[in-house]
């Protein structure tokens, strides 16, 4: 099988909320097209001697509502289409969310499970120093996303600090808290999709407390998710990761687990639970199904097989339009990625507010004001939803996309 361009996916997405909003033919145009794309072939010298080619990419989507915000993504498959479909979606979820930045993504084809530490920092280093033409505090702040962490932003913020001449820790978020970063940032996009899910379990009249919980991914986001949601009662039957996953319909201790993962390298072969593959964790029983990983996962081969009642995307990306229609029409209900998600950008705007006044918050203040921020975002856009017969994503998209037309149409058409 192979799977659908996340570049057409994001395209398709956008057409459908866009053909609801009247907007001329040039300002549909320039709302879709990325803004400026770099892409950057960068030597780096392994442990061995030898030296490597490694191929990096920083799209910057829309700068129309501000500086732009988004991950960067380490993973061996990564290429421009995917980096340029998660920049849009980072441009919509920051609107929809009312945060005044624009869309970006970047990211390096490497695989870090097999890179030493130095070789991952020389790395790091290299391709912070390729974007730089992009980067700063006022113009393009990265974040962490698959196959990066606080310490690759550590790094990033020293290598541009280095450059400059002092230190500037407001060029990323998601940094380790000692130098700049947030309380609450690493739990945001967990605690945001947990979040939403209990926003969501009153639309299909499921009791959030006890309800059933499958996770496909057990990263930064993943392992969040399960560990808040456990907390609030939930059962999680099922997480996974990159190897496969594990099945336990009695219910997973995902503390527990993180620490079998910690020891072994991996979520299999936790004492007491069944293996399954990515793909079979899909259609376990569960009321919700929560793709965690990466895209593409839900097409119209997986969702026909779906038993969750609803799917909360913590995963950019991960349903096909294919799939969408197919989960529509069995009335599952889908929480779209940039509503889902947008928790992580949230605390990660919060971070970035905090670096630039050196005035930070307290643990509390963060959950607060990320609550406040998720839950009135989710009525929204569940009130437009039910509205006008759309679904939650299109309804988010046509929130989001209003926004950022209607901002580029005050602002003017330059010159
Ligand atoms: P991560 O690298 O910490 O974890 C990714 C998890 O997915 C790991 O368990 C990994 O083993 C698994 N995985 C990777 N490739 C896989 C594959 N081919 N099949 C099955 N499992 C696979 O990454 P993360 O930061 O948790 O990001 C996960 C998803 O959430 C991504 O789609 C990312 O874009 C999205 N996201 C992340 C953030 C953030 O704050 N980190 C914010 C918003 C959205």
């Amino acid at each position: 099988m192979v799977p659908q361009d996340p570049w057409e996916m994001a395209l398709q997405q956008f057409d459908l909320a866009a053909g609801r909003l009247s907007l001329k033919r040039g300002i549909r145009d320039y709302l879709v097209h990325p803004h400026r794309e770099l892409v950057v072939n960068f030597p780096v010298e392994m442990d061995d001697g030898s030296v490597q080619l490694f191929t990096g990419y920083r799209v910057h989507h829309s700068t129309v509502l501000g500086p732009t915000k988004g991950g960067i993504r380490y993973s061996p498959g990564v290429r421009l289409n995917e980096v340029r479909a998660l920049a849009m979606w980072m441009t919509w979820k920051s609107a929809l969310m009312h945060l005044p930045y624009g869309g970006a993504k970047g990211g390096v084809a490497c695989d870090p499970r097999y890179l030493s530490r130095g070789e991952l920092q020389r790395l790091t280093r290299r391709y912070a120093t390729e974007i730089s033409v992009l980067m700063g505090p006022q113009s393009d702040i990265p974040a962490p996303d698959i196959g990066t962490n606080a310490q690759v932003m550590a790094w990033i913020m020293d290598t541009y600090s280095m450059h400059h001449g002092f230190s500037v820790p407001s060029v990323v978020t998601g940094k380790p808290i000692p130098i700049g970063g947030s309380v609450g940032r690493s739990d945001a996009t967990g605690r945001g999709v947990a979040i939403a899910a209990r926003e969501a379990a009153p639309l299909r009249k499921i009791s959030f407390a006890g309800s059933r919980v499958a996770i496909q991914g057990f990263g930064n986001v993943g392992e969040a998710t399960a560990r808040l949601m456990h907390a609030q009662g939930c059962r999680i039957v099922a997480v996974s990761d990159i190897y496969g996953g594990i099945y336990n319909p009695g219910g997973l201790d995902p503390v527990a687990v993180t620490r079998h993962a910690q020891g072994t390298g991996r979520v299999a072969r936790f004492p007491g639970s069944e293996e399954v593959s990515n793909t079979d964790l899909l259609a376990l029983p569960c009321d919700f199904l929560i793709p965690a990983a990466i895209e593409g996962q839900l097409t119209k081969e997986t969702a026909p097989r779906v038993t969750a009642r609803i799917i909360v995307e913590a995963a950019n990306g991960p349903t096909t339009p294919e799939a969408d229609a197919i989960l529509a029409d069995r009335d599952i209900l889908v929480v779209p990625d940039i509503l889902a998600n947008a928790g992580g950008v949230t605390v990660s705007y919060f971070e970035w507010v905090q670096d630039l006044q050196s005035w930070f918050w307290s643990e509390e203040e963060i959950t607060q004001h990320l609550e406040r921020i998720m839950t009135t975002t989710f009525q929204r856009v569940a009130a437009l939803a039910a509205d006008q017969k759309i679904s939650l994503r299109t309804a988010a998209l046509v929130v989001a996309v209003q926004r950022v037309a209607d901002a580029l149409l005050t602002r003017g058409i330059y010159p």
